[in-house]
C-alpha cells in the first residue's frame, strides 16, 4: 500500500498555450459588492428564491462593515428617548443571530441609538448566511467591462486571480459603494465637486481601561490645545468602548479617498500613519485609559463618498430634513446629516425625536436602463442628503428593496413596477413602529 502511494504521480508539469474560457455564469440577481448593503440584497433576493451571485474585488465577504471594521450599526433606529428600529426583514435575522453569540451591544444616547457590533461575528454571519442560502460567491472579482445592450445589462466581466468570470443575469445590483457597475456601463455618475469627502482609517484597541475613558467634550478641547503638537489635521472624532471586551475603536482620522490606484494606495499607508499618531496623542494624553493600548486591528480605508448614481430623482438635503415621504420610499433612517466635507471636521445636523426620512427607489435607480438598482452609499443625493442615508441602517433597508424590485420587474423594468406591491412587501421598513 505505502509502496502504491509513493509511485503515484504528485504533479504533472503544466504550460498555458491559449488563454483559457471565461468562467459563465447564468443567475437571476448578480450583485456587484458583499457590503452591507449588498448582502442585504443578495439574501433577500435568495429568500426570493432567486438564483443569485455576489461578487466581490476583496477576497473575503462583507465589505467595509467587517473589513473597515466599522463597529457600529447607525441609522437603525428612530431618535430619542423612545426610539424604535427602522429597518427590519434581513436586519431581524442579523440582530437576532448576532445577540445569540453576544456580538452586539445597542447603545442608547439621548439622541441616537446605535448598535454596536463584533466585526469577527459580522463577518462569519456574513459568510454563512450567504452560504446556507446557496448564493453563489465570486470573490477576489474586480469589474472589467459591464455587457450592456440599450436599456438593458446583460453581464458583468470580471478578472480574478484565477482567470477571468462572466456573469449573466436578469436584474443587477451595484451595491459597490462608488457605482463602479453605473460607471463601467458608461451611465452618468456624480464626484464630490471641489474638495473631496474624507475617509478615516480606524483603529481597534485593546487593553483599554474602559472606566477611564475620557468623555466627548474632554476629547474635543484636548485634541484642540494639542493638534498641532501631534501634527493632527483632524481636530475631532472619538473613541467608543465595546463594553466588557477592554477594546476601543477608534475614529479619529481624515483621508482623501481619491478614485486614483496610485494616490488611493497612498493613503492606505497616509491613514496608518495618521492613526498611529492618534494612539500616541491617546497613551500620552490619557494614560489612565489608554496608558497600556496597543493597536489590535486596522481595518482597511473607511470610504464614505467617492462616485454615486444619477438616479431618476436625486434626494436633497431640503427633503430629509422635512422628511418628505415619496410615493416609491423604499427605506427610512432618522440618522444626522454628517458630510466629512472637510479636513479638521464634520457637519453633524441631528434630527428631532418624531423625525424620520426616506430613500425613494426613483434615487436609486438609473434612468437609462431597467435592470439596475444601486444601493448603499452610491445611490442618488446630493452631498449633504446622501451623508444621512449611506449608514448601515438604511444601507441593509435599500439592500432588500433592491431585491424586491428586481423581482416584481422580472424581465421588465424597474422604472414601471406596481407600488402598492413593492410597498406591501415593504411595509415593516416603512411603516412598523414598534
Ligand atoms: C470611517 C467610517 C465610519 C463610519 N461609521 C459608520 C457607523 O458608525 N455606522 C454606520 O452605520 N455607518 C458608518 N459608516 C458608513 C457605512 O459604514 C458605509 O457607508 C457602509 O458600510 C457602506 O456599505 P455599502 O454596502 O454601501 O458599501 P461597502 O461596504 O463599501 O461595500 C462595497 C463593496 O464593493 C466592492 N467593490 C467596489 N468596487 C468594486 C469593483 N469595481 N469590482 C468588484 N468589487 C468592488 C468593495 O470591495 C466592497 O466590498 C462609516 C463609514 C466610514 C468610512
Amino acid at each position: 500500500m505505502a509502496q502504491e502511494q509513493a509511485m503515484r504521480p504528485i504533479a504533472t508539469q503544466v504550460v498555458r498555450r491559449t488563454a483559457p474560457a471565461p468562467v459563465s455564469l447564468q443567475v437571476d440577481v448578480a450583485v456587484l459588492g458583499s457590503g452591507i448593503s449588498g448582502v442585504a440584497a443578495a439574501l433577500e433576493a435568495a429568500r426570493l428564491g432567486r438564483q443569485v451571485a455576489i461578487i466581490d474585488g476583496l477576497p473575503a465577504l462583507g465589505g467595509q462593515a467587517v473589513h473597515s471594521i466599522i463597529g457600529t450599526f447607525a441609522g437603525l433606529y428612530s431618535n430619542g428617548p423612545n426610539a424604535y428600529r427602522l429597518t427590519h426583514l434581513v436586519a431581524d435575522q442579523l440582530l437576532y443571530d448576532l445577540e445569540q453569540v453576544g456580538a452586539v451591544y445597542y447603545r442608547r444616547g439621548p439622541l441616537t441609538t446605535v448598535v454596536m457590533y463584533d466585526e469577527v461575528a459580522l463577518g462569519r454571519w456574513v459568510e454563512e448566511s450567504v452560504r446556507r442560502a446557496g448564493i453563489t460567491v465570486v470573490l477576489g472579482a474586480v469589474l472589467r467591462e459591464v455587457v450592456r445592450d440599450g436599456r438593458r445589462i446583460r453581464a458583468l466581466r470580471l478578472a480574478t486571480r484565477y482567470g477571468e468570470v462572466e456573469v449573466a443575469a436578469t436584474g443587477f445590483v451595484d451595491a459597490s459603494g462608488d457605482a463602479a457597475l453605473t460607471w463601467m456601463a458608461g451611465l452618468p455618475c456624480r464626484e464630490p465637486k471641489d474638495a473631496p469627502i474624507y475617509g478615516t482609517q480606524m483603529v481597534v484597541l485593546e487593553q483599554v481601561e474602559e472606566s477611564e475613558l475620557p468623555g466627548a467634550e474632554t476629547m474635543r478641547q484636548r485634541l484642540a490645545e494639542k493638534a498641532n503638537a501631534y501634527g493632527f489635521r483632524r481636530l475631532d472624532g472619538f473613541a467608543f468602548a465595546y463594553p466588557g471586551r477592554g477594546m476601543a475603536l477608534v475614529n479619529m482620522t481624515h483621508i482623501p479617498t481619491p478614485l486614483d490606484p496610485v494616490g488611493m494606495s497612498r493613503q492606505t499607508l497616509e491613514g496608518k500613519a495618521q492613526a498611529d499618531a492618534v494612539v500616541r496623542f491617546l497613551r500620552e494624553e490619557f494614560p489612565q485609559a489608554f496608558g497600556r493600548a496597543r493597536v489590535r486591528a486596522y481595518g482597511l480605508p473607511g470610504i464614505r463618498q467617492t462616485r454615486w448614481i444619477v438616479g431618476r430623482h436625486q434626494l436633497t438635503a431640503d427633503e430629509v430634513r422635512q422628511g418628505v415621504r415619496f410615493p416609491d420610499a423604499v427605506a427610512r433612517t432618522a440618522w444626522p446629516i454628517e458630510l466629512h466635507d472637510r479636513e479638521e471636521g464634520y457637519v453633524w445636523e441631528p434630527f428631532g425625536p418624531d423625525h424620520v426620512h426616506y430613500v425613494p427607489l426613483a434615487s436609486m435607480t438609473p434612468p437609462d436602463v431597467d435592470n439596475l438598482v444601486a444601493c448603499g452609499r452610491c445611490i442618488d443625493g446630493d452631498a449633504l442628503a446622501l451623508s444621512s442615508v449611506r449608514v448601515m441602517g438604511p444601507g441593509i433597508a435599500m439592500g432588500a428593496a433592491a431585491a424586491h424590485a428586481l423581482d416584481l420587474a422580472g424581465t421588465g423594468s424597474v422604472h414601471a413596477l406596481d407600488l402598492d406591491a413593492l410597498h406591501r412587501r415593504l411595509a415593516e421598513n416603512l411603516d412598523r413602529r414598534d
